[in-house]
């Protein structure tokens, strides 16, 4: 090959990396978070960037008007910025693995309906859904907390308790899509005062999500002092020395570093991001480590435990980032 022909291979070459890029840079991802009072949107754009926002109520009960609600927003954004678009819908629940209907679903319709099938059918486009949690996880592993780590495990401490797994900046799912299921395992070494076991919407009892829930907070510091307290006012009683409010918080803590001692034994990840209401709470991240640790079997425990970068946006962020390369 001569010089002139090898400088027009090299060029064609170029320009083809240089029309990746282009599409690359200038495709959006939109992601939906599906939740029980409000669908939100996000269009990100291939920097991450939120080019759009958008909110509007859930139609309460209603599937077939959930459906065309995702669809109005979709196409709304569509018809407001152009381009091109992937589709990622984070979800109460999971599709069943037998079958592709929705299962788990806390606080919606959805439960036993073929929601992917319907809203790729709306959409004439697939659509990649994942739960909430797992879309929480992998929003603060791709450009979040967990940003730099190959093994981020996603925590979720709010009305319930749940969580994901990313590895190497990949959703791992799981064969029944249940991976990083946390919430329902039984919570590690209970204590007297753990006891009688408490019983969990699942039909178990003594799950990690039936003490470590935010109303299971509030509602221990009930049976302790007969008042109504949200977690954050709880905290800030416990920082000015109320003793009850410490200690509920002290053993909502304990508790709360047993369980996840268990989740670095099994996945050792490299940093453990807290998301949901709970994890608002700063003395967590001070406090978790040395609670955890004498349950890690490990004389040095690396794992890192920090709070959210993206905060509440983490979910509709994730499901835009459902279509990531790595996810693909
Ligand atoms: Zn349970």
């Amino acid at each position: 090959m001569d010089s002139g022909a090898r400088a027009l291979r090299g060029g064609r070459a170029h320009g083809k990396m240089q029309a990746f890029i282009f599409s690359v840079a200038f495709m959006y991802r939109i992601g939906i978070d599906l939740g029980g009072t409000k669908i939100e949107l996000v269009a990100l754009a291939g920097d991450g960037e939120v080019r759009l926002r958008q909110r509007v109520p859930t139609p309460q009960g209603d599937y077939a008007g959930t459906l065309d609600a995702i669809a109005a927003l979709v196409r709304g954004a569509e018809a407001e910025i152009g381009g091109d678009y992937t589709v990622g819908i984070g979800t109460p629940g999971a599709p069943s693995q037998s079958g592709g209907r929705m299962k788990n679903c806390n606080s919606t319709c959805l439960n036993g309906q073929p929601f992917q099938a319907d809203i790729e059918a709306l959409l004439q486009r697939p659509v990649r859904l994942a739960n909430d949690a797992n879309c929480f996880t992998l929003s603060e592993a791709i450009d979040g907390a967990g940003k730099d780590a190959r093994a981020v495990f996603g925590v979720i401490l709010g009305t319930g308790v749940g969580g994901g797994m990313v590895l190497e900046g990949r959703l791992w799912q799981g064969a029944n899509h249940i991976a990083g299921e946390w919430g329902h395992m039984p919570l590690p070494l209970p204590e007297a005062s753990d006891l009688p076991l408490p019983g969990c919407y699942c039909g178990r009892h003594g799950c990690v999500e039936a003490y470590l829930s935010g109303p299971a907070l509030q509602a221990q510091y009930a049976a302790q002092t007969g008042l109504t307290a949200t977690p954050a006012e709880i905290a800030t009683l416990a920082e000015g020395n109320a003793q009850c409010a410490m200690a509920v918080l002290e053993t909502y803590e304990r508790r709360l570093g047993r369980a996840l001692a268990q989740v670095v034994n099994l996945f050792d990840p490299e940093v453990i991001v807290l998301g949901g209401g709970l994890s608002n709470l700063a003395r967590l991240y001070r406090t978790l480590p040395e609670y955890m640790a004498p349950h890690v079997f490990s004389d040095t425990v690396l794992t890192r435990i920090v709070p959210p970068l993206h905060g509440d946006s983490s979910g509709v962020r994730g499901a835009a980032w459902l279509w990531a390369p790595v996810t693909g």
